[in-house]
């Protein structure tokens, strides 16, 4: 099975005409067939996905849209676009889908170009704690032209809301700032946002709601998670981490209007020419989120979620709002150990095959490059068919790992390298699916 995905990934052509970056591909595809993928961002997209990515598709221009391209050529192009788009307006159910945007991150871009001018105030949540950069980071477009105001969350530890959105702080700044829009949607945030709470505040505000749905997607598509809409204008999301497509963005809303700015901003706006091998990857990851089998997905994703929450808790670890709705959580390495930074467990574990990233924590006092936490996301480990069973045993390797680097480094050396060995064991009984 792992000489399939080899196989697959890995076209024999490149093989003969390039083996210096085929061999390289190959140890990657190794890598994912190997270790234990627990970035919350990530996942493993079809092997469908993935071939009709590596298709002739790429050579061609295709600027503008279908049926209004810049180039000759386009006839099958169009045809691919309208596909990806009526896909994505039924998994989301709205009236307009841009399927063009190259990422999340572009995506973003394309909303401020099309709905603020420069300077505008927006408001969105302390970025530290599970904000995204395009929200108004510094050094990012959003913050650097624009002036974003930050809503909290619930700080008091006592408050049964203890690290969740801070609705009320959060009316409070919005009526006070009076920002043109609001963004809620998150990198880092394990609980359901309260979708039509944000549209009571935009409508006494009146500013544009926006939801960023990066994370939820495949969660919101199949009703995992409840849907922005009809509550939010505007949504853009990322289509290759809980939806399983290939990377990129994609901007949706019900307006004709506000959809003619989105299409405008986002060609000739942001982009030159689209990427058809990528929109066409899209078409057939929407196709495969329409099945009745990605419904059942998606819900295990959140029962593994919950059940690794409860592992983790057994032994010692405190989860952030005390558990999970979603495909994430925020595990606070503190109570483990005072000493433990997400620094050390993120190197620790990889070194073990079990891949993640360090993470702050709501009011974390480390610095990012520090931090004292690690998110965990289990999209990854449910497409490769893993189930509640298999999270009390990953959680036991987790602790078996972060419990023996707090010894030293002898013994994590000891211990990674029998978790490796168990690691591999239960990839191969869990093969990456084609
Ligand atoms: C991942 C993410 C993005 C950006 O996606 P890229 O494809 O990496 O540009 C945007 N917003 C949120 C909330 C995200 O989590």
């Amino acid at each position: 099975m792992a000489h399939d995905v080899l196989a697959q990934t890995v076209h024999s052509l490149l093989d003969h005409r390039d083996p210096q970056v085929a061999s390289l591909v190959r140890q990657e595809a190794r890598r994912q067939a190997e270790t234990l993928e627990l970035i919350a961002s990530e996942n493993h997209a079809s092997g469908a996905v993935m071939a009709a990515m590596g298709t002739c598709l790429t050579n061609k221009y295709a600027e503008g849209y279908p049926g209004a391209r810049y180039y000759g050529g386009c006839g099958f192009y169009d045809q691919i676009e309208e596909i990806a788009r009526h896909r994505a307006r039924q998994l989301f159910n709205c009236a307009f889908a841009n399927v063009q945007p190259h990422s999340g991150a572009t995506a973003n871009q394309a909303l401020f170009l099309a709905l603020l001018d420069p300077g505008d105030t927006f408001a969105s949540l302390v970025l530290a704690d599970g904000g995204h950069l395009t929200h108004g980071l510094k050094v990012n477009m959003s913050g650097k032209w624009f002036k974003p105001v930050h809503y909290p969350l619930v700080y008091d530890a006592s408050s049964p809301e203890f690290e969740r959105i801070d609705y009320d702080a959060m009316e409070k700044i919005c009526v006070r700032a009076k920002p043109k829009l609001i963004m809620c949607g998150y990198s880092a945030y394990p609980r359901v946002i309260d979708f039509a709470r944000f549209r009571r505040v935009a409508d006494r505000c009146g500013a544009i709601l926006h939801a960023d749905i990066a994370h939820i997607a495949g969660l919101v598509a199949t009703g995992v998670h409840p849907s922005p809409f009809p509550h939010c204008h505007v949504v853009t999301t990322t289509t290759h981490k809980t939806l399983r497509g290939p990377r990129g963005g994609m901007i949706l809303c019900n307006d004709e209007e506000m959809a003619r700015k989105i299409d405008r901003a986002v060609f000739p706006g942001v982009l030159g020419g689209p990427l058809m091998n990528t929109i066409a990857a899209k078409a057939v990851a929407f196709g495969e989120a329409l099945k009745p089998e990605f419904k059942e997905y998606s819900g295990r994703i959140v029962t593994n979620a919950r059940a690794l929450v409860g592992a983790l808790a057994e032994r010692g670890y405190r989860i952030t709002t005390g558990g999970t709705d979603t495909h994430l959580m925020l595990v606070d390495l503190r109570r483990k150990s005072e000493q433990l930074t997400g620094a050390d467990a993120e190197k620790w574990l990889e070194g073990a095959g079990i891949v993640c990233n360090k993470n702050g924590v709501p009011q974390d006092p480390r610095p990012p490059k520090l931090t004292s936490g690690v998110r965990l996301g289990t999209p990854a480990l449910t497409t490769r068919g893993m189930g509640e069973a298999e999270m009390g045993v990953v959680a036991g390797l987790i602790d078996r790992v972060v419990s023996a680097g707090l010894r030293g480094s002898h013994e994590l050396a000891i211990e990674s390298a029998g978790v490796v060995e168990q690691i591999r064991h239960l990839c191969h009984r869990f093969p990456l699916p084609a």
